[in-house]
């Protein structure tokens, strides 16, 4: 039989719906691979128990021809989607054990569409990182490497095992969700598509919190086709969440035809910061002009906040965290460290059940929003994240999209950047704003460098303009024609 784990869910699905394999024989394929790809640290968990109900499930509604839109499809799910009954930690030791009594939004809108789950992915704790070193379980690994090389690499972060699970094939698409570039920036590292919609498109009920103005979830996938088929399933109004938008999903599949003839694409000159490598500025440059061949218009933007998109996120999202992450005090979830003395008790379950970076987190977060320093931060980070978002849709009154490259930098060796904090938060230069602003971004492979590792590229819309976004990715896409894959040195 041939390996079905190189084909996109598009080609599984009509594949499966020919009676050319089936479900099982898919689903096969893909656990096999990954249950001998445990070097990457990918999967954190197998769905044993329920996975093969699931399949058996999908292979009969296939057969009565009463297949739904993901039948069949294996999935992996970034172990920050609460998956009922099945473990949900968020990589995190005080959430060890935490068996949650419900399903996800997202995660069941997934199910309904026939989606089987494989299991639950690494990430960095509690989704605060960017290279799946805060992670509890130990980091995933990017199945790239450096040409002649056997360092190990990150698979960016936070959602690296979703990324490095896709990338390795080994599970045909996964769940991600995005803070401040959780989603764009692992695809970038991996060569895998990644797409964060406009906040309120997909629901946060039932996802760990980490900065709820922030958080937004979305599909890391093979292809820009396969991630709108995954953002159709995702996506939708759900009254459970009170940021969620009521708002038809369209279909975000068929947005894919259409070429980006006639469109504007926006380049914000700030973004060529000092320093950047000589080799992501030309990647950038090329890829506006293959945009500029299929028929785009392409036109420098300003947008001069950028430089404090950074700062500001550093302050409201870890002002949200501090608040978020305080229900976990050894009394309703997961994991207590026993004292008589209940202060002592909440002490030392937090003092053992956070990682470093997490605990960095809530000692900023609770800083800036103390008494005294509220309005020097807080309020302040507010006002300036008010006016980027202004800025932007400012922007998008003069073009559809903006391109820019997904990240500073391609994957970087484990420990090389874990010393100093602020080198890691560095990596969310290009990827935060679309958060403060809310807008939806996606992250597109654009090519190799010299060591033979993947770079990405990004395009921004204004809120709700997935299909737009959508269909300049899968231009570009196609023009680009990246078709590298890396080569297997884990199995
Ligand atoms: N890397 C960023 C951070 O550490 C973004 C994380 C995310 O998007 N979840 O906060």
């Amino acid at each position: 039989m041939a390996d079905l784990t190189t084909k996109t869910i598009a080609q599984l699905r009509d594949g499966m719906r020919a009676k050319e394999f089936s479900a099982a024989e898919v689903f096969d394929q893909y656990f096999t691979r990954a249950e001998n790809s445990r070097a990457l640290n990918a999967f954190v968990r197998f769905n044993v128990e329920l996975a093969w109900d699931q399949v058996k499930a999908s292979d009969e509604r296939i057969a009565k021809g009463e297949a739904r839109p993901l039948e069949g499809i294996p999935m992996g799910i970034k172990d920050l989607f609460c998956t009922e009954g099945l473990e949900t930690n968020a990589a995190s030791r005080i959430l060890y054990g935490f068996r949650p009594p419900y399903e996800s939004t997202v995660s069941q809108n997934l199910l309904d569409d026939g989606a089987v789950f494989m299991g639950k992915l690494n990430l960095d704790e509690f989704a605060m990182g960017s290279s799946n070193e805060t992670s509890a379980h130990g980091p995933a690994i990017n199945p790239w490497r450096r040409e002649g090389e056997e360092t190990k690499l990150t698979p960016g972060g936070s959602s690296g095992g979703s990324a490095a699970a896709v990338a390795a094939r080994l599970c045909a698409g996964a769940t991600a969700t995005d803070t401040g570039g959780s989603i764009r920036q692992p695809a970038a590292l991996t060569a895998t598509v990644g797409l964060k919609p406009t906040y309120g498109r997909c629901s946060r009920w039932g996802i760990v919190a980490f900065a709820s103005s922030l958080d937004q979830a979305g599909p890391i996938a093979k292809d820009v086709r396969d991630s709108a088929i995954l953002l159709n399933s995702m996506a939708g109004y759900d009254p459970k969440d009170s940021t969620s938008i009521d708002r038809p999903v369209p279909d975000y599949e068929q947005a894919i035809a259409g070429g980006v003839k006639g469109m504007k694409i926006g380049i914000p000159k700030e973004y060529r910061l000092d320093g950047m490598s000589q080799e992501i500025s030309d990647l950038w440059t090329k890829s506006a002009k293959l945009l500029e061949e299929q028929g785009a218009e392409i036109v420098e933007v300003s947008l001069p906040l950028t430089k404090y998109a950074l700062p500001v996120y550093y302050i409201v999202a870890p002002a949200e965290a501090s608040s978020n992450l305080a229900r976990y005090d050894g009394v309703k979830y997961g994991v207590r460290v026993e004292d008589d003395n209940i202060h002592e008790m909440y002490k030392k379950t937090r003092g053992e059940g956070f990682g470093a970076e997490v605990k960095r987190r809530l000692m900023i977060g609770t800083y800036v929003l103390s008494a005294g320093y509220y309005d020097a931060y807080y309020l302040r980070a507010q006002r300036v994240r008010k006016k980027i978002a202004m800025e932007m849709a400012a922007a998008f009154e003069q073009v559809d999209l903006l391109l820019t490259p997904s990240s500073p930098s391609a994957a970087f060796g484990l420990g090389e950047k874990s010393a100093d904090p602020i080198e890691m938060y560095l990596n969310d230069v290009f990827t935060v704003t679309a958060n403060l602003a809310g807008v939806p971004g996606i992250s597109i492979p654009g090519g190799l460098d010299a060591q033979g590792l993947p770079l990405g590229l990004q395009l921004i819309a204004p809120a709700f303009g997935e299909e737009t976004m959508i269909r300049g990715a899968a231009a570009l896409e196609e023009a680009i024609g990246f078709n590298a894959q890396p080569t297997e040195w884990w199995r």
